[in-house]
């Protein structure tokens, strides 16, 4: 099936208040223009230099979203026009956003990534990790980076409970902080959802699902 009915069957599955970021990593630019061409406005890569390079082949309102473990000295190639910074796990990785920030003088979206699933390899805070960075005064003083939420990713697997349990433990601390006033912080995304479990994320609160082979194919090799 073509891009653009990809897009219109998952769009119309989609709550209104569910953000689709179209995940067009290791894909060309013929593929994200297509989408583009059938509306498609948001994107998301998880290399700096593909992200880059798409950034500066596609028309100007496309927003950009890094999903992928963002290094600290890679934050400079894309603190010019990131829209939303998906994986952020540490302030240290937030203090370079800042300083990058700075330097554009521009606000930079970020969410927190936490650790939800089973598996050890997936990157993430935990709930203790959470409250130390938000309490910290290194990020009360920040100035150029907002925290807009969470994300997470479940563990890989078919067992829906399981995921349902993940994405549920995810959502209580979200909604925990919502209700709080913090310092930079606008608790507004709960990203969670992917190709293969975004139906189930949406049933327990995802707010932005991230979804890549089922708009675009499956990928030739695997992040
Ligand atoms: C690749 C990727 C996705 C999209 O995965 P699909 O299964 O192709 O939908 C979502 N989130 C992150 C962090 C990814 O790296």
């Amino acid at each position: 099936m073509s891009i653009q009915t990809n897009l219109e069957i998952i769009k119309s599955e989609l709550p209104e208040n569910v953000t689709l970021v179209a995940v067009s990593k290791t894909k060309p630019v013929s593929d994200l223009l297509e989408a583009y061409q059938a509306g498609q406005r948001i994107f998301g890569e998880n290399k700096v230099q593909e992200m880059v390079d798409k950034w500066s082949q596609m028309p100007k309102d496309v927003e950009w979203h890094m999903i992928g473990h963002l290094q600290r000295n890679k934050v400079k190639y894309i603190a010019e026009f990131v829209s939303l910074i998906h994986g952020v796990d540490s302030l240290k990785l937030l203090q370079e956003i800042e300083k990058q920030g700075a330097k554009h003088n521009r606000t930079i979206e970020c969410l927190l990534q936490m650790h939800i699933a089973e598996e050890e390899t997936k990157f993430g805070m935990n709930k203790e990790e959470l409250a130390q960075l938000l309490d910290s005064d290194e990020f009360k003083n920040m100035k150029f980076v907002k925290v807009t939420g969470l994300m997470g990713m479940a563990t890989f697997t078919d067992n829906q409970s399981q995921i349902s349990k993940e994405f549920n433990s995810l959502k209580t601390i979200f909604d925990y902080y919502r209700l709080k006033q913090i310092p930079n912080c606008e608790f507004k995304n709960l990203s969670m959802g992917m190709s293969g479990d975004y139906k189930t994320a949406i049933y327990c609160g995802s707010t932005m699902v991230r979804i890549g082979s089922s708009i675009f194919g499956s990928r030739s090799y695997q992040e």
